[in-house]
């Protein structure tokens, strides 16, 4: 693969804490995004929230107001997780689709497409800008904008299954199915606006478990054993 988004949940950047970061966890992401990047795969990078804050955390605030902090939690995830890759040797910008002054950069593709010809692993912070949204919509968006071939969905399960697999110890994974099934079905794999958004503009979705050993560059790689969603 050539061009790549790739989706990490806020909880599994918070590995066994549910919350804040787990740095070893973080970590081992940039070592795997590094090995990809080496090999010339340019990677734009979505960051969840949920290890901060959701918009429905506080039933007491506005929801415009709450989806906001929920914008803003993403912008912290992605500075920290740019951070961290810095540290391994990775070139980064983060962009967000508001002005959030020195911190990040304000999105555009021509902005992006700059980045990526300077071998830098591009971070979108901040979600679609836009509050009754959420990340997997931002992730969907800024897949089809920035042309990436395929979308790397790193979450705390390791795949999409007939049942909760924390119920039925019985659950099955599949291995493949199609994206139309997600909509079709309203699977609650990913957001179904998301879901929709993926199947009209053929963008297919590898979903695997974060943190297993390698799992990012197994799905880059076509060696995934996490669920490959097609188009
Ligand atoms: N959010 C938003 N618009 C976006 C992206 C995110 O309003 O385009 C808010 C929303 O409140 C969401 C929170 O940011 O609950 C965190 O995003 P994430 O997608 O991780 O939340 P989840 O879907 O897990 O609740």
């Amino acid at each position: 693969m050539k061009r790549v988004l790739l989706k990490l949940s806020g909880e599994a950047l918070a590995g066994d804490k549910k919350f804040g970061f787990d740095e070893a966890s973080c970590v081992a992401v940039a070592k795997q995004v590094k090995v990809l990047v080496d090999q010339g795969v340019e990677i734009g990078i979505v960051v969840g929230g949920g290890n901060f804050w959701r918009g429905r955390t506080s039933e007491k605030i506005d929801r415009t107001k709450a989806d906001g902090i929920g914008m803003l939690a993403t912008v912290m995830n992605c500075m920290y997780v740019s951070e961290i890759f810095r540290t391994e040797g990775i070139k980064t910008d983060v962009f967000t689709p508001f002005i959030c002054g020195t911190f990040t950069k304000q999105f555009s593709k021509d902005a992006v497409n700059e980045a990526f010809a300077e071998g830098k692993v591009c971070f979108f912070a901040g979600g679609t800008g836009h509050p009754y949204f959420s990340t997997d919509m931002c992730m969907a968006l800024r897949a089809i904008e920035i042309e990436a071939e395929c979308i790397l969905g790193g979450k705390a399960i390791d795949g999409v299954y007939d049942s909760d697999p924390h119920k039925n110890p019985d659950a099955k994974k599949f291995a493949t199915m199609k994206m139309s099934d997600i909509v079709d079905n309203k699977l609650g794999v990913i957001d179904l606006s998301a879901a929709v958004l993926c199947m009209e503009n053929k963008v297919p979705m590898i979903l695997f478990g974060l943190n297993e050993e390698n799992s990012i560059i197994n799905a880059a790689t076509g060696k995934t054993t996490g669920t490959v969603i097609t188009v």
